[in-house]
């Protein structure tokens, strides 16, 4: 059975103090996962030391970094690698969010080799995927991220890919407060599906997570989670509000 997940952006949002008291504030609030659910808190690298402290003990609640370097070490200043955030416990790592990809320039070829560095120290790479808002209008959106998916995955072999999360994100719903209904999640996470199944078979496409992205809150979480291709979200927005996301994990299916 394929994991659900809510998967907590927190962008660069937050002063230490402000994290600290939404961690507690998470802590307090009843949230129950089951066995194949996870909560993943992606919070600002210099926060990971203090929400792993926090969540310590926690079945199913995980730390994650929002980018890494693809080298293990070297002269790229202010940058951190994936080994660097796995010796302080990170196992989950975002790659490729669309904010990355617009505003630092991230291509698919460099966002490849950033899976395959979150890859070989037994990490799970987030890989995020979708179109901005004309590419929707023009109703190639699935192609647009057919080719993000062959693009960055598809040298991966099918162990591999089952160790890729996916996080479907169509731009124009990105903080916007526009989602995407059910349906339209359902359809392209369906596609999504398949572009793997035509690639790695319909069993390995079946074990792969794929999370909707774009103006997730505590009222719609259910009504998208519910869509049998849907697996969970990756929230920015309502991850800072901690009612919102412990509502949000507690529609996971
Ligand atoms: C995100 O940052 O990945 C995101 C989906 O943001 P929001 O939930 O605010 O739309």
């Amino acid at each position: 059975m394929r994991k659900q997940i809510a998967a907590a952006n927190w962008k660069m949002n937050l002063s230490v103090s402000e994290a600290e008291i939404l961690l507690d504030q998470l802590l307090a609030s009843e949230h129950n996962l089951s066995a194949n659910q996870e909560a993943i808190f992606a919070v600002p690298a210099i926060y990971i030391p203090l929400a792993t402290q926090k969540l310590a003990g926690k079945n199913n609640v995980y730390v994650a970094a929002q980018n890494c370097h693809p080298k293990a070490n070297g002269a790229y200043t202010g940058e951190i690698s994936a080994p660097m955030f796995a010796s302080v416990g990170v196992k989950h790592i975002v790659l490729g969010h669309s904010e990355r990809r617009e505003y630092f320039n991230e291509s698919d070829a460099f966002l490849a080799e950033k899976t395959n560095a979150v890859l070989a120290i037994g990490s799970t790479p987030i890989f995020c995927c979708g179109e901005p808002l004309e590419i929707r209008e023009a109703g190639t959106q699935n192609s647009f991220v057919e080719a993000q998916l062959k693009n960055s995955l598809f040298h991966l072999t099918a162990d591999q890919i089952t160790k890729v999360v996916i996080a479907y994100e169509p731009i124009w719903a990105i903080g916007t407060g526009k989602t995407a209904s059910s349906e339209q999640a359902q359809e392209i996470h369906a596609y999504i599906r398949s572009v793997f199944a035509t690639k790695y078979g319909q069993a390995i496409a079946d074990q792969i997570s794929i999370l909707y992205g774009g103006s997730v809150k505590a009222a719609n979480a259910k009504e998208i989670f519910s869509q049998p291709d849907v697996d969970g979200g990756l929230v920015g927005g309502a991850s800072l509000i901690a009612s919102e996301f412990a509502a949000i994990i507690n529609a996971l299916k």
